[in-house]
């Protein structure tokens, strides 16, 4: 099997399984007004700090439209703490521009669209995949990393991304969001090799150094992929929150939420909660299965649980 195939098959089959279907851009039929939006504050924030300000967001703007007629002063209450504020400058002019000078609708051109305020090469590419299915990769670093890794051992300047860009053919759209996903969790920084489904035609894990390295540190390795997440929730370590009213009862998430920012994605989108999670504490084995034990504490939001003061839980 070639190995743009056997990527694109694995990288599908693994989105399917893990990727994080539940953020709200990832919406069937997404404008491309709300991919706009959630792109321009993803760039350096956090996707769990950017799910609240998103949801803030379009419900206040619903449409273009809502956003062109604001003034800054109506704008800045809904953007204030995302920081890089000609970032949001550029959004209200973009806005404004769409308005005027498109009717409304975002082009559906890549130099138009970044001939607009604030887009550069990457978000016209989401604008055009995301929201009108256009066969174009979204060349963030993310995609440059795990691309770099797989087809050229860790140098990303030696991929042909113009020739892989024909010669992978399921729906860009899919592959876009699978590769983020993907490398935020399993291609990261240190990547998790050992748990990852291209290892087997991926250059980067096939050189003889790296390969030594990863192999040393998988044997040792805990399975972290597979392990569900009991999750205390706390303030200051005296008051506890449960969701049982009977029994302080610490809440218990599958193994799709074992990394710090999908436990502040899970709260977030079902209870409206920012936390600071802290990395898992314990780590250990629980009828043969592996569990991580993590701590964390409402940081925004309005506390939905029963209180336990600490002398109840210990
Ligand atoms: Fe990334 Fe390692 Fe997978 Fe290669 S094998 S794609 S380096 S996680």
């Amino acid at each position: 099997m070639k190995k743009e195939v056997f990527f694109e098959k694995e990288i599908l089959k693994w989105f399917d399984q893990h990727g994080r279907k539940h953020l709200p851009w990832r919406k069937k039929n997404i404008t491309a007004y709300e991919v706009w939006v959630s792109e321009i504050m993803l760039q350096q924030t956090q996707v769990s700090r950017v799910i609240e300000y998103y949801n803030r967001f379009v419900q206040k703007f619903p449409t273009i439209f809502d956003l062109a007629k604001a003034s800054w002063e109506e704008f800045y209450p809904y953007y204030a703490g995302l920081g890089y504020y000609n970032r949001g400058r550029n959004m209200l002019q973009c806005a404004k521009v769409v308005v005027e000078k498109y009717k409304g609708f975002f082009p559906k051109n890549k130099q138009d669209l970044i001939d607009l305020p604030g887009i550069g090469e990457y978000t016209a590419s989401a604008i055009l995949s995301f929201a009108y299915n256009k066969n174009e990769l979204a060349k963030d670093t993310n995609i440059k990393k795990v691309f770099g890794r797989y087809f050229a051992g860790g140098k990303s300047e030696k991929v042909d991304f113009e020739s892989l860009e024909k010669q992978l053919i399921a729906p860009k759209k899919q592959l876009n969001a699978a590769i983020m996903d993907f490398a935020s969790s399993i291609c990261i920084k240190i990547p998790r090799c050992g748990e990852c489904p291209l290892r087997k035609y991926c250059e980067y894990y096939q050189t003889d150094a790296k390969k030594e390295f990863i192999q040393k540190k998988t044997k040792e390795v805990f399975p972290t992929r597979d392990a569900s997440v009991v999750v205390t929730l706390h303030k200051n370590h005296k008051e506890y929150y449960s969701v049982n009213k009977k029994n302080y009862k610490p809440f218990v998430l599958s193994s799709k939420y074992n990394t710090r920012e999908s436990i502040k994605e899970y709260f977030q989108s079902k209870y409206g909660l920012t936390l600071a999670v802290r990395p898992p504490h314990k780590k250990y084995y629980q009828n043969g299965k592996p569990v991580m034990d993590v701590n964390a504490q409402i940081l925004m939001g309005e506390n939905k649980f029963f209180v336990y003061p600490k002398t109840k839980i210990v």
